[in-house]
């Protein structure tokens, strides 16, 4: 999508950030004076060894957790299939069906996951959400078996923002959304495993982890050497375990100002949506959400057409998610939560980050009521 403007404003920050400055600076001499294998005895591969160590206690700290509970992947969807995956074989006995649990409103890397393992026997529920977003507890209660192994649960939905009741769930929870954007402690959350993703708190991409409870059963579901405690073979990625560890750092440091400052954009961009725009649904507006991310649906108008619309003004939006979106289906996030199929389609996610001014919402609020009303004067899903 192009734009004809010379403005560029990043509103989609749940798809990924960009780098901070300071992380890649922090990442550059390991691409080159310092590139050793962190397996390599010798003291090229001490050096990469002990940064990654150095990176490794960063991010345990960021989410409460012990470094040995930290293994390094490449990112968010490695990370959550290698929970599934693992636990799954893991635990999984002769002669009794697998079951897993988790929601309707995952991430492909979670869903996608659980359909594929549906076709090797393994038994998956799909617990429904109430209309506010979060995941209807009592259906999830009522779906545990004696045969459950693993409850897959998001901890913050990438489309809505919503905060899931986690401590009244845990087993496993794919963090990639919340962690960054809220305080996150594993022992408070009470989970054994939290998928974690770099790019989306202003760290490099490819590059993530899997939090592993000391004492949770896991099997490697790649085969090769015995890199992170022989459970992810592979030579490790040093600038990008580096540059995650300092994001990491960064952010425990910073967050608390940045989710001040997020949550006050947020809210102006709300209330300037709802005092300029009828007929929208800010999605999840009741329940707990992360503060940067706003998901509106405006009736009568594709989420797809808005987009691009908003596009050629300059904002870089997403309709429902990153993942999903370009396929002009319905976001199945938002027809989770009840929303009428006819206006799910016309969902907009407006995610902000730290380097979102109250200039970029004013100018979003400018141009977007005349942009929606252009829109829906030549919609096919018009009323
Ligand atoms: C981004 C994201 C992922 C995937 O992470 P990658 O590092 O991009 O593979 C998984 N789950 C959620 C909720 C996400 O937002």
């Amino acid at each position: 999508m192009g734009s004809t403007s010379a403005r560029r404003v990043y509103f989609d920050h749940n798809a990924t950030t960009y780098t901070r400055r300071e992380v890649v600076e922090k990442m550059l001499p390991f691409f080159a004076e310092r590139f050793g294998n962190a397996s390599s005895v010798h003291f090229f591969g001490e050096e990469a060894q002990e940064a990654i160590e150095e990176a490794r206690e960063n991010v345990a700290s960021l989410i409460g957790a012990e470094p040995e509970e930290i293994l390094f992947t490449s990112g968010g969807t490695e990370s959550d299939n290698l929970a599934i995956r693992g636990v799954v074989k893991a635990l999984r006995t002769e002669g009794v069906a697998p079951h897993v649990i988790t929601s309707k409103i995952e991430h492909p890397a979670v869903i996608r996951t659980c359909q594929a393992l549906e076709k090797e026997g393994v038994e998956v529920t799909y617990v429904g959400v109430l209309k506010d977003g979060t995941v209807d507890l009592e259906e999830l209660e009522g779906a545990i078996r004696p045969n459950t192994l693993l409850v897959s649960i998001m901890l913050a939905n990438n489309e809505t923002g919503v905060i899931q009741p986690i401590e009244k769930i845990s087993r496993m929870a794919a963090g990639v959304q919340g962690v960054g954007k809220i305080p996150v402690n594993v022992d408070d959350l009470g989970v054994d495993l939290l998928s974690v993703s770099a790019h989306k708190f202003y760290g490099p991409k490819g590059i993530g982890a899997l939090y592993i409870r000391r004492g949770t059963r896991m099997d490697p579901i790649y085969t090769g050497g015995g890199h992170e405690r022989g459970i992810r073979p592979g030579t490790e990625n040093v600038p990008g375990i580096v540059g995650f560890g300092e994001a990491a750092r960064i952010t425990a440091r910073e967050l608390d100002g940045e989710m001040e400052q997020i949550g006050s954009l947020r809210n102006r961009l709300e209330q300037g949506i709802k005092s300029r725009v009828d007929a929208i649904v800010i999605n999840g507006e009741e329940a707990k959400r992360v503060p940067n991310t706003s998901s509106v649906v405006v009736k009568g108008i594709e989420g797809e057409a808005m987009t691009l619309a908003m596009s050629l003004e300059g904002f870089a939006i997403s309709s429902g998610s990153a993942c999903s979106s370009g396929s002009g289906d319905p976001s199945h996030v938002l027809l989770a939560m009840g929303v009428d199929p006819k206006y799910a389609q016309g969902g907009i996610r407006i995610s902000l980050g730290i380097i979102n001014t109250e200039a970029d919402i004013d100018g979003f609020l400018d141009v977007f009521p005349g942009v929606v009303e252009r829109l829906r004067s030549m919609s096919p899903i018009a009323e």
